[in-house]
């Protein structure tokens, strides 16, 4: 007999104790609903609120279905989705957060597109309950990222999403350091769906994210899947070589005509703050990449995983 199970279900958990009881009591009746064989692996990820000792109590009253990762310190939520597809065994793997806004009651509509093939599956929410800054900021990012990196997603946001194997065996061997996992699902996807699923506001606490850190994750998006914005660069550098060039051409010939001028200064000014402007941005660009890289090659371990809860030998 295959030990095996047919479904994993993964959740990062940051200080979640709140939502925790409710979140596993409808997942459990959910996955036995579907019939499958099935596990759930918790990471948590540093929580501070004694998160772990709730799992550690579900991992005890299901040993063999619940599988409990625990970080000595917090490593971000994809850092813990990373740590628990390394170990996922399910045919397909389904990540879900742990503050309810996604119902777990909406999985087996992913596992139904999975099973007709799809190696992927997104999600899209239906009416989105967040406050009204962050949907459009991310309506904003999405049509930015589409472009920028051609990784066609309706809804980055949503993390109720169902993986392939195959495909989480992909995702692990990248090994990056700092990623947005569904886009990299997406891009090793070769037959991927999207279905609408519910959206819930947080059942308790606060959202992890603020402001700063929803602009760093779309940073990593763009620079760590594409590299359209230093070509764009490029290219901006060149159409302003080119319209100086015409400058230069049009005031040689004002002074060989005309005569030489003392005016515009201010002028000049302006065309020089535009320019430092653009070129201290465009250092930035280049920080971003070279950030990036000596991320990677410094080769610090992603996470540190002080326990894992499990008992495999079903
Ligand atoms: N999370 C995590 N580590 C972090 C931040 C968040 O594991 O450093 C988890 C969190 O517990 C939740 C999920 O990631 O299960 C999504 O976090 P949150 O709800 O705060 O994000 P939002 O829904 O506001 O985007
Ligand atoms: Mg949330």
């Amino acid at each position: 007999m295959s030990s095996s199970p047919k479904v994993s279900i993964v959740v990062p958990v940051f200080n979640e104790r709140q939502n925790l009881p409710k979140l596993h009591e409808r997942l459990t009746a959910t996955l036995d609903g579907t019939g499958k064989s099935w596990e759930i692996v918790y990471t948590d990820d540093g929580s501070k609120d004694g998160s772990i000792d709730l799992l550690k109590q579900f991992h005890a009253a299901r040993p063999a279905e619940v599988r409990v990762i625990e970080f000595e310190r917090n490593a971000g939520q994809h850092m813990a989705i990373m740590a628990a597809f390394e170990r996922a065994r399910g045919d397909v793997v389904v990540t879900i957060d742990a503050d309810l806004q996604n119902p777990p009651e909406e999985i087996p509509k992913l596992l139904a597109l999975a099973d007709q093939g799809h190696d992927v599956v997104g999600s899209i929410r239906k009416n989105r309950q967040d406050v009204g800054w962050r949907v459009w900021a991310s309506r904003a990012m999405n049509w930015v990222r589409e472009r920028i990196t051609g990784i066609r997603m309706t809804d980055q946001g949503c993390m109720l999403r169902a993986y392939s194997q195959l495909v989480v065996r992909q995702i692990v061997a990248t090994g990056e350091q700092s990623t947005f996992i569904p886009a990299l699902g997406q891009h090793f996807a070769a037959n991927p769906a999207e279905v609408e699923v519910d959206h819930a506001a947080r059942h308790a606490g606060e959202s992890k994210y603020s402001l700063y850190k929803l602009v760093r994750l779309n940073f990593d998006l763009m620079t760590g899947f594409s590299v359209v914005p230093l070509q764009l660069f490029t290219i901006v550098g060149m159409l302003v070589t080119l319209g100086s060039l015409a400058l230069v051409a049009i005031i040689l010939g004002r002074r060989i005509l005309i005569g030489s001028e003392a005016d515009g200064v201010f002028t000049l000014f302006a065309f020089l703050y535009f320019l430092a402007g653009v070129m201290i941005m465009g250092i930035g660009l280049l920080g971003e990449y070279v950030g990036r890289i000596y991320q990677e090659v410094r080769k610090r371990p992603r996470f540190q995983i002080r326990a894992v809860h499990e008992k495999l030998d079903t």
